[in-house]
């Protein structure tokens, strides 16, 4: 029997919630679609014909599981797109290094440029150069990231990758460097957005930044040569792809969820992010163990998290029915065991949102108490507009070890923390699905 609103229905809903949970734990659907992913078309990076094919393998997948008004939604976007990519210590002690250009970065000029080394152990050192100190030189920036269970590691240096350039440039730099955002000591760099800064960018894998260091501390001038070749398309076409399982009572109230059909280039994009691809469509699909839920469940695999622009895109593809929207969130924090849940404020005593704590009980997630107030880059439209947002925390302690790297593969991720974390969503989708449960602030929905 299918659960109902009210509180007789609560039990059911309870009920319900713990069997969704228990068959997504042995159901192989997310894994299949993260392994059909990365093998069948590979890294996704926006701006190329991969891309392309994602969308087709999206539209396929999506159909083939059952999924109604399935639909790719265009867009265009910047792209940067790698071309050749080399660097190298000139002097004193030539050597190859293992660099990735981050998108933003220009190229070299043909044949490539060569300058001297300006090194700064923190960010913030070379923040603290005034204008013209590094003029003509190559600035490198090896301040290492910190591993964190909640991924605040990255967060917290972000900006040397993302803003660095920027800053060398202004300085008068004329390349800039950065070590990975990493927290694997292997020379697999990992890309990344940064800012169109007008200069040549890249990331350095963690040992040959380390490598650097100890150039410098020489004592001796350090110059390298980097070649770097990359386009940009300014107005690449990206595709929402979309997928829908329509309530049978209330279709217009929709939770979307998703992760994005993107990914940077060098891996499979794996663990970012195809596995918020497979753990969220898989558990719209487990949510219907039951029956056909009464509201409607929305399954977006956005097209340009990396580079940015699927998450506006959609926002504003679908700014009508943002006041329809009970709950957005997004997965793309890997491929790990859920550990924390952060829920809207609104909401909170109703029994479908009890049915999905006490499913979660047997899996000692913990349940913030403060409320969610982002849920994934791509529904950040959306909750600026006014929509509930859940954020569903993976363990992040190994997520940065291989995200954005050559070794994003499919190997990196472990089947049952796949399945728990595809639990925790399934059961969530479930009884928001199936039951009134409004996480609207009052006044925000519409009639
Ligand atoms: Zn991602
Ligand atoms: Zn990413």
């Amino acid at each position: 029997m299918l659960g109902a609103a009210g509180p007789a229905g609560a039990q059911d809903l309870a009920a319900e919630a713990a069997a969704v949970r228990d068959k997504a734990l042995s159901d192989p659907t997310a894994w299949r679609i993260v392994e059909s992913l990365t093998t069948e078309v590979g890294a996704r990076p926006v701006g190329t014909a991969a891309m392309a094919r994602a969308r087709d393998w999206a539209l396929a997948k999506l159909a083939s599981l059952g999924f109604e008004n399935v639909r790719a939604e265009p867009f265009t976007t910047k792209a940067w797109i790698r071309g050749e990519e080399s660097a190298e210590v000139v002097a004193p002690a030539p050597q190859k290094l293992r660099i990735l250009g981050l998108s933003g970065s220009a190229p070299t000029p043909k044949g490539g440029l060569t300058g001297e080394v300006a090194l700064f152990p923190t960010y913030q050192a070379m923040l603290d150069q005034p204008a013209g100190a590094l003029d003509g030189k190559i600035a490198v920036v090896t301040q290492a990231m910190t591993r964190t269970q909640d991924g605040s590691g990255y967060g917290a240096i972000l900006a040397q990758r993302a803003h660095g350039a920027t800053e060398a440039a202004k300085r008068g730099a004329i390349a800039y460097l950065v070590r990975s955002l990493s927290t694997m000591q292997t020379r697999a760099p990992h890309a990344g957005y940064a800012d169109y800064a007008g200069i040549p960018a890249a990331a350095l894998s963690p040992p040959d930044a380390e490598q650097l260091e100890r150039l410098a501390a020489l004592g001796k001038p350090v110059s390298l040569k980097l070649v770097m070749a990359s386009t940009v398309d300014p107005a690449a076409t990206a595709w929402n792809v979309v997928g829908e399982i329509r309530g049978r009572e209330r279709p217009d109230e929709l939770i979307v969820v998703g992760g994005h059909l993107d990914s940077w280039d060098p891996g499979t994009g794996a663990t970012d992010d195809g596995a918020g691809v497979a753990i969220t469509t898989a558990a719209a699909r487990l949510a219907t163990l039951h029956a056909r839920p009464r509201r409607t469940i929305r399954v977006v695999l956005w097209g340009s998290e990396e580079q940015g622009g699927s998450g506006s895109a959609y926002a504003a593809a679908h700014a009508a029915e943002v006041g329809n929207v009970v709950l957005a969130g997004e997965a793309d924090i890997g491929a790990e065991r859920v550990w924390r849940v952060a829920l809207p404020a609104a909401g909170r005593d109703h029994p479908a949102v009890k049915a999905f704590l006490a499913a979660l009980a047997p899996f000692s997630v913990v349940v913030s108490p403060d409320p969610a107030v982002r849920g994934g880059a791509d529904v950040d439209g959306l909750v600026q507009a006014g929509a509930p947002v859940v954020q569903v925390a993976q363990d992040a302690s190994r997520y940065f070890d291989f995200h954005h790297s050559a070794d994003d593969t499919l190997d990196k991720i472990d089947p049952k923390a796949l399945a728990q974390a595809t639990a925790v969503w399934a059961s969530l989708l479930e009884v928001v699905a199936n039951s009134d449960v409004d996480f609207r602030p009052r006044g925000a929905s519409s009639p």
